[in-house]
């Protein structure tokens, strides 16, 4: 602009120069630049603020927060809150020290016997009590139930009292004692359930349904059939039965002294079924309306 302003003032002086030097300078037409004073172009006075953006822009808009879901209540273990005794039978030393067989009896009985033994596989019943213990009590607590091992291992020294007395003092909704059985006539086979005679337990009716339940499981999970004429036993000479207030039956899994079964007991696979068998009776014995 500036230089067009000078090119204007020589035009003019040229112009009017040509007029001649008399003629009187027209100051008027071209007033004198103030000096300092910036010439501008001529902007906008503001730069155009695009509001067609803002004005196409949803207002923003809070999503109002998710209704808080109403939790689905998380099933309850089937065995949550039910205290289970397990003990396997005998021990790997024996102990021939002797104890009342009942509270209020005089007849003594030995402490803990050796048990039996596999005839073709040589392993002691002892070991496969404890090794069906420990899967058992891995697949109850899993469905929640407390389970109290009267042992985990084979090197302790317990009375059959004592482990009643273990049932005892953990109050347990129902207790298991696990053996194998051997018998001279090594054709005899099947499983069968001992229980305490009516005078010799607090529980007789839920004892005979605990066996029940449980032995029926049990030869439905392993294929074993029961002992012929003796699917359940009533017992009054059991030291484990006869101090132990809970409910309690005792399971003999089958018959070491039996080849084909002492194959099967022994075998850690066969054993899978074996726990899970009675596992099904315990889930039986206390959820009847699940297996009904
Ligand atoms: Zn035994």
């Amino acid at each position: 602009m500036k230089r067009r302003l000078v090119s204007v003032l020589l035009l003019a002086a040229l112009l009017f120069g040509c007029a001649g030097q008399s003629a009187p300078q027209n100051t008027e037409t071209v007033p004198p630049e103030p000096e300092g004073t910036p010439i501008v172009e001529a902007v906008p006075l503001q730069t155009p603020v695009d509001i067609t953006v803002d004005a196409a822009t949803p207002t923003p808009h809070t999503p109002p927060p998710p209704p808080t879901p109403t939790p689905s209540p998380t099933p309850e273990p089937p065995l949550y809150g039910i205290t289970i005794g397990i003990d396997p039978g005998h021990q790997a030393r024996p102990n021939f020290g002797t104890e009342p067989v009942a509270p209020d009896s005089d007849e003594q009985k030995v402490k803990c016997s050796s048990g039996t033994i596999g005839i073709a596989s040589d392993v002691p019943e002892y070991q496969v009590n404890l090794d069906v213990a420990l899967k058992l009590a891995a697949l109850l607590e899993a469905d929640g139930a407390t389970v109290i091992l009267t042992r985990t291992v084979n090197d302790v020294n317990l009375s059959n009292r004592e482990r009643a007395e273990i049932m005892n003092e953990h109050e347990v909704d129902l207790a298991i004692r696990l053996h194998c059985n051997g018998a001279d006539d090594t054709g005899i086979r099947g499983a069968f359930m001992l229980v305490p005679t009516r005078e010799h337990t607090q529980s007789f009716a839920e004892n005979v349904r605990a066996a029940q339940e449980i032995i029926d499981a049990y030869c439905a999970a392993t294929g074993l059939g029961l002992r012929k004429n003796a699917a359940i036993l009533y017992r009054d000479d059991q030291t484990g039965f006869n101090w132990c207030k809970r409910p309690i039956i005792c399971i003999e899994m089958g018959h070491l002294s039996n080849e084909t079964e002492d194959l099967l007991l022994t075998n850690a696979a066969f054993q899978d079924k074996m726990a899970f068998g009675i596992y099904m009776g315990i889930i039986g014995y206390f959820h009847p309306e699940k297996t009904d």
